[in-house]
């Protein structure tokens, strides 16, 4: 079983291999680990996902460390194929939807379904080969650039690989380190900026190549040309997938196909950008918020990045 050869890896090296192996990408082995106490990890044998589409009805959760409720009904009609963005401020719950449909956590009322089947019921593992994700803040590895990549998919190609770095703009980052892709990163080698391991979570994403693109901040710490751009090449890439796009910054999200606006744990306004801009509600606000703050930064010679 899954379990057995991990243990039979001989070192961590191998160890981290066989899991992106197995989890199609998902690098973060540390809540993994910590995962398997909290959830049930046994289920149904390993499935084959054919167009997936994600139902979430009503989902309340609340961490176990603390009395108050992160998700208060919280809904999302993902059928296959659609390009979802949740939005809203800091704190509002939105990467906690992404540990709760990654299995890291269990929710306790409401329900979420994948192909129908309601997600505590399956693998954890066979549910994040569903996805492709990037996450919030992505771990790096002590090892080169190519390997930190590779994580995300051991056998992908040369044209995937090329297409990923492309694609989430990693290419600059690795362009510019002496020994390119063979660069040690990590602790003890190049530290990424912020913006720069994102790169690498959008990297690993598209690498991963799951049915449901999950990414979590894909911007954060990209200037806006590079963000519009790196979400252009993302939407192109999900044409035939799913999308899920959380995040803060209201940039680039003209194209899809649903905004959901998340305050207080639940769905408060949804709609297209278009449509959220004009109804003059919650994510007008924060639009408009966020456009003069990106104003009176243009206006100070050495402009910082939301
Ligand atoms: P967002 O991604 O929208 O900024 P999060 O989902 O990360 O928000 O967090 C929502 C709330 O849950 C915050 O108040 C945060 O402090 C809390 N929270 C996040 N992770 C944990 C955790 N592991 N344990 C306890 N509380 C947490
Ligand atoms: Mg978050």
């Amino acid at each position: 079983t899954a379990l057995a050869s991990f243990e039979t890896a001989a070192s961590l090296p191998q160890a981290y291999q066989y899991l992106s192996q197995t989890l199609q990408a998902f690098a973060r082995v540390d809540s993994l680990v910590q995962a398997t106490s909290r959830v049930n990890e046994e289920g149904s044998a390993m499935t084959t996902w054919y167009k997936p589409d994600l139902v979430i009805r009503d989902v309340h959760f609340c961490y176990e460390s603390s009395e108050a409720e992160i998700l208060s009904g919280f809904d999302l009609d993902l059928p296959f194929g659609k390009h979802v963005a949740i939005v809203g401020e800091s704190g509002a719950g939105k990467s906690t939807i992404v540990q709760l449909l990654l299995r890291f956590y269990e929710y306790e009322q409401g329900s979420i379904q994948l192909c129908g089947k309601e997600l505590r019921t399956l693998d954890a593992i066979d549910v994040r080969s569903c996805f492709s994700v990037a996450e919030q803040g992505p771990h790096v590895f002590q090892t080169t650039l190519t390997d930190n990549l590779r994580v995300a998919n051991k056998t992908a190609t040369a044209d995937q690989f090329h297409k990923a770095v492309e694609i989430s703009a990693f290419d600059e980052v690795a362009q510019q380190m002496v020994e390119g892709y063979d660069t040690l990163a990590g602790e003890f080698g190049a530290r990424l900026s912020g913006g720069e391991a994102k790169r690498l979570a959008i990297a690993r994403a598209i690498l991963a190549d799951g049915d449901i693109f999950l990414l979590d901040e894909p911007t954060s710490g990209l200037d806006n040309i590079t963000a519009v751009r790196v979400i252009r090449g993302i939407e192109d890439m999900a044409r035939d997938r799913s999308l899920v796009m959380i995040t803060h910054r209201l940039i680039g999200l003209e194209g899809m196909d649903e905004i959901l606006v998340i305050h207080d744990g639940k769905v408060v306004e949804r709609g297209t950008h278009e449509q959220l801009l004009t109804s003059c509600g919650r994510y007008r606000a924060l639009f408009d918020l966020q456009q003069m703050e990106q104003m009176i930064d243009n206006t100070v010679p050495s402009s910082s990045v939301l």
